[in-house]
């Protein structure tokens, strides 16, 4: 399956990519996560992205395009994959159908994730990922680890984001609302979209989930 996943920062795109990629054995692919390797690695395309990404802005899409295409070209993306926070904007949206339509394949549906705006603050204050790797995210409160600080699945680290902070997840979602909300039109139009509320228990969301993709 070729899923895209959407939703505003904090809906539990990285959470649920994290089990439904399992589940559906395809890799996960987070564009935010390629670039926070990017920047820890201090390689050229994670310097350029930083201090977008510092700034809650969208990184700019001559960067972002080249990095998803060569990501979906490595061989484990060849029988599917599950894009978490690519496409951001119309552009990626566009030039994404352009990269699928020359390898001959197309998308089965785009799952939209819908939480209220006060909620979705509350979710990133409390927010804990891993330092191994980033698609294990916790929660203090919601989804605690076993262990303060540890990543239950590998004993990782747990840290807090530096663009988890109040003042930047509103400039997050004031580019979530200008910039990426105009792709859910884009996708219902071509019959792929489905919406689910992402409230509840992250197990719930994910039988709902996959249940809004059975018939995709
Ligand atoms: P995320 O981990 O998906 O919340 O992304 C973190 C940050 O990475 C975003 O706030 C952007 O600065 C940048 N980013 C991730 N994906 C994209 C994208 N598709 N287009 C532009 N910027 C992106």
């Amino acid at each position: 399956m070729r899923i895209v996943l959407v939703g505003p920062p904090g809906a539990g795109k990285g959470t649920q990519a994290h089990v439904l990629a399992k589940t559906l054995s395809i890799p996960h692919i987070s564009t935010g996560d390629l670039f926070r390797a990017n920047i820890s690695q201090s390689t050229q395309l994670g310097l350029e992205a930083k201090a977008y990404m510092d700034a809650g802005k969208l990184v700019p899409d001559e960067i972002t395009i080249g990095m998803a295409k060569d990501r979906m070209s490595q061989p484990d993306a060849a029988k599917g994959f599950l894009l978490d926070g690519f496409p951001r904007n119309l552009g990626q949206a566009k030039a994404l159908d352009e990269i699928l339509a020359d390898a001959g394949i197309a998308l089965d549906g785009v799952l939209d994730l819908e939480v209220p705006e006060d909620e979705v603050v509350r979710r990133i204050a409390g927010r804990r990922l891993c330092r191994n790797d980033g698609s294990h995210v916790f929660h203090v409160d919601y989804n605690p680890p076993a262990q303060p600080g540890v990543c239950d699945e590998c004993g990782g680290e747990l840290y807090q984001r530096t663009d988890d902070t109040e003042e930047k997840v509103r400039v997050r979602l004031e580019e979530y609302h200008s910039k990426t909300e105009p792709i859910i039109g884009y996708y219902a139009d071509q019959g792929l979209l489905v919406t689910i509320p992402a409230l509840g228990k992250v197990s719930e969301v994910t039988e709902r989930a996959i249940e809004a993709l059975r018939g995709k």
